[in-house]
């Protein structure tokens, strides 16, 4: 008797999500579509996850053109996107109108198999979702956000592996996301479903821990009937196991994918070119890391993690906050570790370690999950903690998006004529902030991608300027333009890269290198905070709001601002009660550590 598996690839979506922050441009994935549509694989996953918001921040792409680009270009094959249940593929819960019509949107556009997840397993955040799927006549993918703690039982995963059945849902996806899963625990896990339920069963496992080819062997030997898989020159590491390495695995056995190894080989040099093209984005954490196996931190969010520490020229506390990242979980009543609780936990270890105290600051959205704003915890959380948040505020434990009116007539009054489509208004409604600045620029025609460095040769110096790649941007500093040319870059080495840049035409070298404490932005004028009404931050950030104007009266402890670091928003107060004699900071501003960002006079 034999059973063909049937393969997702992921190249397209959680491949270059998990190794290259997220950066792959529509214009690399078109040139290969034609062969990708040949191979016979079940589905691609080529949208949703982080791949909305990197159009919008930094490749300035509209998403939803790349969707219609892909669906041409790829007629045979079932597209399949990414989809965190409520909250869409942006960072809260939205209302039911905007959930409906977003997955009404995605369907026009291309999509055909729709995986939702909700962070929390909370299956109330997936029903919107799941009917929304169903009402557009496409498959509906349940999603068991798999991680370990005390509470996450087979019996608890079974539970809602049922609950999703009932709902409606066409299939059920074990999503590994932080390479969490053992060979044998997938086996008893996969048995147990195939046994109580009777939707097929995906399993979706990163190969983090250099795991993953095992335990869907593990899976398949016991009733899975779907892999995700990455081609392989961007497969393994944080990411997938090896679509071709799967393939040759099965081959011949009662399990064999019927795919075509040549022409996957193919189609695995095409990518071998393309990942060096985006060298830049490379995290340094994304081999096999075994530490994953106690940290449970997920490859996209370790990779983000260490971008935005070495941005912030603290890459050596990495594992420092490795090792908070479970403490503040457990807090949190054990929630798995995916977009958003994973930036939710992942932003306060890293303010815990780096105040140098913990829970010194709260982020707000540790406040709103701990007043249930993003559903039920899996399990207890620390309620010193809570209180300490949130103090006498009422605990919610209802759906949250019971409490939301409808948004879309006002979202789409807020953005007006920026919007030609009502595909405008849902990025608008991702991302309020840079959605409206990308629909900005497409109307004024600036919009332009962040440029991408050469790639170095070994032991040299390259040249800048090969084709297609842009080395000369304007930027302001203070209001002051200046124009710089990148002419070279060096390898990198002893954990140091020399650029060699002109600016206004003079030149200049730059040696960027892990520092030991934090430097952030740059050339910043504000002097450091020596008093205690002086305002600043602990973290390097961007300035959200200005609550206060000079001249008026605060309290102690009263809210003056709202900064932004890694996505999670933070308020800053005021250590003492006066009046506001300066501020130094407008919305938008980038921060650093210790400076005066407003001054209060007792
Ligand atoms: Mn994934």
């Amino acid at each position: 008797m034999s059973k063909k598996i049937f393969v997702t690839d992921t190249i397209l979506r959680d491949a270059h999500q998990s190794l290259l922050a997220t950066r792959m441009r529509t214009e690399d994935m078109l040139p290969i579509c034609d062969k990708l549509d040949k191979v016979g694989y079940w589905s691609l996953e080529v949208w949703g996850g982080a791949t909305f918001d990197a159009c919008v921040r930094f490749l300035k792409e509209d998403p939803w053109e790349r969707l219609r680009q892909l669906r041409a270009a790829l007629p045979n094959t079932r597209l399949q996107m990414l989809l965190r249940g409520q909250n869409l593929l942006g960072y809260r819960h939205y209302s039911d109108d905007v959930v409906k019509a977003f997955v009404a949107k995605a369907a026009v556009n291309g999509i055909d198999v729709f995986r939702i997840f909700d962070a929390m397993n909370d299956v109330r955040n997936l029903r919107v979702a799941i009917e929304a799927v169903k009402a557009a006549g496409k498959h509906a993918q349940g999603t068991i956000a798999y991680t370990t703690s005390p509470v996450h039982t087979i019996d608890a995963f079974v539970a809602q592996a049922k609950q999703m059945e009932s709902m409606g849902c066409d299939s059920v996806a074990i999503k590994d996301m932080a390479g969490l899963l053992t060979p044998y625990a997938t086996g008893e896990l996969v048995k147990a479903l195939k046994t109580e339920q009777s939707l097929p069963v995906f399993i979706h496992s990163h190969d983090t821990a250099g795991l993953a080819a095992m335990c869907q062997l593990k899976a398949i030997e016991n009733g899975a009937d779907h892999i995700d898989t990455a081609i392989s020159s961007f497969a393994w590491g944080t990411s997938h196991p090896g679509t071709e390495s799967m393939v040759a695995a099965l081959k011949g056995s009662e399990f064999d994918t019927g795919l075509n190894l040549e022409l996957l080989q193919e189609i695995g040099l095409y990518f071998y070119a393309v990942r060096k093209k985006y060298h830049q984005f490379e995290s340094e954490f994304t081999a096999v890391d075994t530490r994953v196996q106690v940290n449970q931190v997920p490859g996209g969010m370790i990779s983000n993690l260490a971008n935005q520490l070495k941005e912030q020229g603290a890459l050596n506390r990495m594992s420092e906050v490795l090792a908070e990242i479970p403490r503040v979980r457990e807090d949190l009543g054990f929630p798995p570790l995916v977009t958003p609780t994973s930036q939710i936990v992942g932003t306060q270890a890293f303010f815990n370690v780096l105040a140098g105290e913990r829970y010194k600051t709260i982020t707000n959205e540790v406040k709103l999950y701990l007043q249930g704003g993003y559903g039920k915890a899996p399990g207890t959380v620390n309620e010193k903690l809570r209180r300490q948040a949130i103090g006498s505020e009422e605990v919610i434990d209802i759906r949250p998006a019971d409490l939301l009116k409808p948004e879309m007539t006002k979202l789409r009054g807020e953005i007006g004529a920026l919007a030609k489509s009502e595909e405008d208004v849902l990025t608008y409604a991702m991302f309020p902030d840079i959605g409206r600045k990308f629909l900005e620029e497409r109307d004024a025609g600036t919009l332009a991608p962040e440029v991408l460095l050469p790639i170095p040769e070994a032991g040299g110096v390259v040249r800048a300027g090969g084709e297609g790649v842009p080395t000369e941007f304007v930027i302001d500093v203070h209001g002051e333009s200046y124009r710089v040319d990148i002419t070279g870059v060096g390898v990198k080495a002893e954990g140091k890269r020399h650029f060699y840049l002109s600016i206004d035409g003079m030149p200049e070298e730059v040696v960027f290198e892990p520092l030991n404490e934090f430097v952030g932005g740059g050339s910043s004028k504000r002097k450091q905070a020596t008093e205690p009404g002086h305002v600043s931050t602990a973290m390097p950030g961007n300035i959200v709001d200005v609550l206060v104007k000079e001249g008026d009266m605060v309290k102690a402890g009263q809210a003056v601002l709202i900064t932004e670091a890694m996505k999670m928003e933070t308020e800053v107060q005021a250590a003492i009660a006066g009046r506001v004699t300066a501020v130094h900071v407008a919305k938008g501003d980038r921060v650093n550590p210790g400076e005066i960002l407003i001054e209060i006079e007792g």
